[in-house]
């Protein structure tokens, strides 16, 4: 019917400028909620089922009057008052661009579970959380069942391989970090758990079958790092405090990378930047880096550009670290590639060292005095 295309298309139009926490372009909508969605975001609702929401495309689909009246009646400024009244701050709400598992249960928390309505049902936000994950091996590489304990009041985050006995592992809640890892793990709901043991990082990774109960993880490491930071630092804002919840890595991938002797030749190594750590690791998924280079400030003696030491062959599309006490050469596999690691390494160089930055690099520093045989400073 050409009346009602035009009328949804107007309608568009007008409403198009309204429309935030969505995509650009948004093309379709839910006529039942009320909102206009991405293709995206529409597939998810799609998954729903449509006694949860009912998807139309604005210019492929027929509307009714009735739908086209409710759809200018709520609008993705109203559904957002009432669906996102209530959530928590310690909540990663997704941005374009962020893992499936992520965007999905967002949408199915706000939508489905109406979490956002009802903050009893935000599991995640008590300081207490158990349940089995997934976790690889540290050697045979296989999946297995481990139970997991977080608990905000000990700051910890403990799994174990028998449920009765002594937990295999405790990590501190403020020294960890998790990150979504779906492309490097191989299963869409997994995550990666970066935490510092005896003064060198450690790398945990899991997954489980339901995207809700990954996500629940997620946030309840958050929730208990603000709740812990809101303690420790009473007088800062909540919402400076968020930006120190978790950190996805600013970059990862392979680079070649040569010993500390200009005889040495580039080897492949996977390497990992996660805020001022660079790491480096044989595998991606190993649970230990081999080396891990601490990024200060430029005025501390960082620096990256183009190009390797006089006297180390350069392979192409090489580049140089530089920290107080050594310059890497490394290499990447393309000039674009090159140009980003430079970029996201430059970045870092010129962002403020934090005493929380200055607390890390004093442990991996410390460490490095205490060993003769293995020192994380140097290459391997
Ligand atoms: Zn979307």
């Amino acid at each position: 019917m050409n009346e009602l295309i035009s009328l949804s298309f107007c309608f568009l139009f007008f409403n198009v400028y309204l429309i935030s926490s969505v995509g650009p372009n948004p093309e379709w909508a839910s006529y039942n909620i009320g909102i206009f969605i991405c293709t995206r975001c529409s597939g998810v609702h799609r998954s729903m089922g449509v006694h949860i929401s009912k998807v139309k495309h604005l210019k492929l689909d027929r509307w009714e009057d009735s739908q086209v009246e409710r759809m200018k009646e709520v609008g993705n400024i109203k559904a957002k008052m009432k669906y996102e009244e209530r959530v928590p701050p310690c909540y990663r709400r997704p941005k374009e661009g962020d893992p499936q598992v992520l965007i999905e249960q967002w949408i199915r928390a706000k939508y489905e579970r109406e979490e956002f309505c009802h903050p009893a049902r935000q599991v995640y936000t008590s300081g207490y959380m158990q349940g089995f994950l997934m976790k690889r091996g540290k050697e045979d590489s296989k999946y297995q069942a481990r139970k997991f304990v977080l608990s905000e009041t000990d700051d910890t985050l403990k799994y174990f391989v028998r449920e009765n006995k002594e937990p295999k592992a405790i990590l501190r809640i403020s020294e960890l970090n998790v990150v979504f890892a779906p492309d490097k793990i191989g299963y869409p709901n997994s995550l990666q758990l970066t935490f510092l043991k005896d003064g060198s990082t450690r790398h945990i990774y899991v997954y489980h079958d339901e995207g809700e109960v990954i996500t629940n993880w997620y946030m309840a490491v958050r929730c208990a790092k603000l709740h812990r930071l809101q303690v420790a630092y009473p007088s800062a804002s909540e919402s400076e405090l968020v930006h120190h919840l978790t950190e996805d890595f600013a970059k990862e991938g392979w680079l070649w990378k040569t010993g500390p002797r200009l005889s040495d030749g580039f080897r492949k190594r996977w390497f990992t930047l996660d805020n001022r750590k660079l790491m480096y690791h044989d595998e991606p998924l190993d649970a230990n880096p081999k080396g891990e280079i601490f990024v200060g400030h430029a005025l501390d003696g960082y620096s990256v550009r183009i190009g390797v030491v006089a006297g180390v062959k350069d392979q192409g599309f090489s580049f140089s670290l530089t920290t107080p006490e050594r310059t890497y050469n490394l290499s990447a596999q393309s000039e674009h590639e090159r140009d980003h690691w430079i970029e996201v390494l430059e970045r870092v160089i010129e962002r403020p060292v934090t005493p929380q930055d200055t607390a890390i690099c004093g442990r991996l520093m410390r460490r490095r005095a205490n060993t003769n045989s293995i020192s994380i400073f140097s290459p391997r």
